[in-house]
């Protein structure tokens, strides 16, 4: 949606240029491996890593090629080519085996859901605690879904009448409005949401010495007073991909 409506910020970085093959939420079966790379990856059910990180450089050699600075991201960076498409080529580094049970729609999932259980991991709940999730979007309701696994009572806020009625249909402890948001002392804020005005709102209704985490992304600066985050003894998290919460535990 953000290169439908031009917001998407590596279009104004040069980090991406139409024309372009979007697609990096998606699964498939390998149909053919390039040269060296093991023939029993032939008519596995897979899902890959979007980012692609150089393998060369500081950060991918300690581990965080997600954030590699010459990295592709499979259709949305670098001019890589996306899975809106019957084939795609990529490493076999990034691929990760889907298991049985896992059909390739769920597999599609596996992507988005990879930053959402980041993002749950990040927040630090402990069972009993109570989650809040702005934006029903699908990274906020498979946060929330995380979230709930995990034990947590998960609290979601959303604005649409259309989104806030398929939340309701996923289980969660309450599933609000942004006027109906009862005051209730929130251990955890996740901010799944593209409005530029939630960050402040999270870190405004997070309980003190707890964490906010944000893993939405609004198309335009999206401001937070350092003075709340320091005064609230709050720890704030950013997620960027699922990089490293798509391996296996
Ligand atoms: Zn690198």
């Amino acid at each position: 949606m953000e290169f439908f409506t031009g917001e998407m910020q590596y279009l104004h970085d040069g980090h991406a240029r139409f024309p372009m093959r979007l697609g990096h939420e998606w699964s498939g079966t390998v149909s053919a491996v390039g040269y060296g790379v093991d023939a029993r990856w032939l008519g596995r059910r897979v899902t890959g890593d979007t980012m692609l990180g150089c393998r060369a450089c500081r950060r991918c050699l300690s581990g965080n090629q997600h954030v590699c600075e010459h990295r592709f991201e499979v259709g949305i960076r670098g001019g890589f080519a996306g899975a809106l498409a019957e084939q795609l080529a990529v490493p076999v580094t990034s691929l990760h085996e889907l298991p049985l049970g896992v059909d390739e729609v769920l597999g599609a999932l596996v992507e988005p859901g990879g930053s959402a259980l980041r993002s749950v991991q990040r927040a630090a709940l402990k069972t009993g605690d109570r989650a809040l999730v702005l934006g029903p979007g699908t990274i906020g309701l498979l946060a929330g879904l995380f979230a709930k696994a995990q034990g947590a009572e998960v609290h979601v806020m959303g604005k649409t009448q259309r989104s806030l009625n398929f939340a309701r249909t996923l289980g969660f402890h309450g599933v609000w409005a942004a006027d109906e948001l009862p005051a209730l002392p929130f251990d955890a804020v996740i901010d799944a949401s593209n409005a530029p005005t939630l960050p402040a709102k999270a870190l405004e209704l997070v309980e003190p010495a707890k964490w906010v985490v944000y893993v939405g992304l609004a198309g335009s600066p999206s401001l937070i007073d350092t003075r709340t985050l320091a005064m609230k003894d709050v720890t704030a998290v950013g997620v960027l991909s699922a990089s490293p919460g798509l391996a296996k535990p």
